[in-house]
């Protein structure tokens, strides 16, 4: 999506040219899935897949939205009347945006924004954050606010949860504002610390798929909300704050506290051995040991379709044939029932491992998954 063709559609619709263009991108999770509500460790990268933003200030408490990629117009809204969980359609995201940023103190006083995406939605790649991020630190500049990127995250996150009314953790938001190219980012939730950990596919003759399985995922919809309320339920039973306090030494003994909650022992044991897998890769790649990631993140699907049961047929699909026709390790991304897999491989098997996934789904008589290369790419940015 290119910064130029976006400010000319936003000259065509409001009239004069955007003051600046802005892009910030969806992401993959490498490892560490369900942690982030659970002040645990994630592992994000930025895609090349992103949206751009043209913006310009506005002084009359005005915010005129536009999206190249839904039908209608120009929705004009009025800041002073933008009121939590009122609006169902995309404008609620960067509506919540310009809201968060006015309830934490900031005096934006209004908005002409166009934008335009290339990531896909509702495939678990986050579109959402990167709609956020996008208009957050276009606002960040504009208004001279000089927020740094944690911080704009923790505001796309509250327009999210509060705002929108979806129960999302930290993990999108700050992945959309403060990957590196050719980086994954090492993200502690709890006190929002990130590493920037060398993840360099091509140098090492390897390759990340993301295979967009086409299903569509339901993020507020209630599976979510029980994994986390279940997850609450088994801190509260262990005594600590969240489950990110139980060490992976003591597991074993923790599990054995809950006595009959057999549900909430198996959420137990995704996240603290999740966290686990986090940092065990962290150290692979940290020793240039890139190839031996793969069985985690193996076994960090087989614990989300097993213990966090949050798999569908169609991920365990991807992960299934690209594992028998020899990639290195699949696993299932995001918030699960639905969107996409990650596969890592060799790059001299990429064409087979992409051809056996698209002729298991036609045998299965699943929808053809969208296949596509994940490159570890920038964060959000300027670009015009
Ligand atoms: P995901 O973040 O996994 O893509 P979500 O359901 O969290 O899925 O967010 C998708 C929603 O975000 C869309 O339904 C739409 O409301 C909004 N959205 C994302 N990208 C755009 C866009 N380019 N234009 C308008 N709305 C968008
Ligand atoms: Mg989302």
């Amino acid at each position: 999506m290119g910064a130029q063709q976006v400010a000319e559609r936003f000259a065509e619709l409001y009239g004069t040219q955007p003051e600046g263009v802005w892009a910030a991108p969806g992401r993959v999770n490498l490892i560490g899935e369900h942690t982030d509500y659970n002040d645990g460790f994630v592992m994000p990268f930025a895609l090349p897949h992103e949206t751009v933003a043209a913006v310009s200030r506005r002084d009359d408490g005005v915010l005129r939205l536009h999206s190249a990629d839904i039908e209608g117009g120009v929705v004009a809204l009025s800041l002073h009347a933008l009121e939590p969980g009122s609006d169902e359609n995309w404008t609620a995201y960067p509506a919540g945006v310009a809201w968060a940023l006015r309830e934490a103190g900031h005096g934006v006083t209004g908005a002409d924004i166009h934008l335009a995406s290339t990531v896909p939605t509702g495939a678990g790649l986050s579109s959402s954050a990167a709609l956020e991020v996008v208009i957050a630190l276009a606002l960040n500049h504009l208004y001279e606010l000089g927020l740094p990127g944690w911080k704009l995250a923790r505001l796309c996150q509250r327009a999210e949860n509060i705002y929108v009314g979806a129960p999302t953790g930290i993990m999108d938001q700050t992945a959309s504002a403060c990957c590196e190219p050719g980086h994954a980012l090492f993200l502690d939730t709890r006190d929002l610390s990130q590493q920037q950990i060398p993840f360099d596919l091509a140098a090492e003759g390897l390759r990340l798929l993301v295979v967009d399985t086409r299903v569509k995922h339901a993020h507020s919809g209630g599976e979510y909300g029980k994994r986390r309320a279940g997850c609450e339920k088994g801190a509260a039973l262990l005594g600590v704050d969240a489950l990110r306090d139980i060490p992976y030494p003591e597991l074993d003994a923790a599990l054995a506290r809950l006595g009959d909650e057999e549900e909430v022992r198996r959420l137990v044991r995704h996240v603290v051995t999740e966290d686990e897998r986090v940092e065990r890769v962290v150290g692979l790649l940290r020793a240039g040991e890139t190839r031996r990631i793969g069985p985690v993140l193996t076994e960090g699907h087989v614990s989300l379709r097993d213990d966090f049961r949050i798999s569908c047929p169609e991920l365990d699909l991807v992960v299934d044939t690209a594992l028998s026709a020899g990639a290195l390790g699949a696993r299932m991304t995001g918030g699960g029932f639905g969107g996409s897999a990650i596969v890592l491989t060799e790059a001299t098997d990429v064409d087979t491992l992409t051809k056996a996934v698209e002729e298991a789904f036609a045998a299965a008589g699943f929808t053809a998954p969208r296949v596509f290369e994940a490159v570890p790419s920038a964060g959000a940015r300027r670009v015009g």
